[in-house]
């Protein structure tokens, strides 16, 4: 995809601060950090977002992950973080090739937990959702 920017970084045709990298997927620092080490794991081929990313790449995600959360603690000296996809544009995604934000957390840094993300609180109970999930029909 050639005006995806990320695929752009991934081609070396834009620069970026690449701190990790594996087969399939490469990390490097967000240009806007929200704090010290702010990243973004991206998977090398261009997947629009998370629920494109085929299962087979799983073990290699959460390994790039951990190696990345034992570099940044070792740099950082913290070994609290946020992880987070904006999965869609209604949560906030605004680059369409799958990213997973990995943010280091600090001691009296300014931020709140993810349930601070959104408060939209359900009409229905939460027993009245849990009925409708588990009686839908496999799709
Ligand atoms: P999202 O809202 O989850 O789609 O976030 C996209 C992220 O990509 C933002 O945090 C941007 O700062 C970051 N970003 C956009 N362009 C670049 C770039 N060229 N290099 C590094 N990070 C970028
Ligand atoms: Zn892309």
């Amino acid at each position: 995809m050639r005006e995806c920017i990320f695929c752009q970084i991934v081609e070396k045709k834009i620069k970026a601060k690449i701190i990790g990298e594996s087969e399939n997927f490469l990390v490097f620092l967000d240009i806007h950090p929200h704090a010290p080490g702010h990243s973004l794991l991206i998977p090398k081929k261009h997947f629009a977002n998370f629920q494109e990313l085929p299962e087979e790449y799983g073990q290699e995600f959460v390994k790039i992950i951990k190696d990345i959360m034992l570099k940044l603690k070792r740099v950082l000296g913290t070994d609290n973080f946020t992880l987070g996809v904006n999965e869609g544009p209604l949560a906030g995604q605004a680059v369409f090739h799958l990213h997973l934000h990995i943010i280091p957390r600090f001691k009296n840094d300014g931020g709140g937990s993810i349930h601070s993300v959104v408060y939209n609180q359900p009409k229905e109970s939460v027993e009245e959702i849990y009925q409708k999930i588990i009686n839908a029909s496999e799709s």
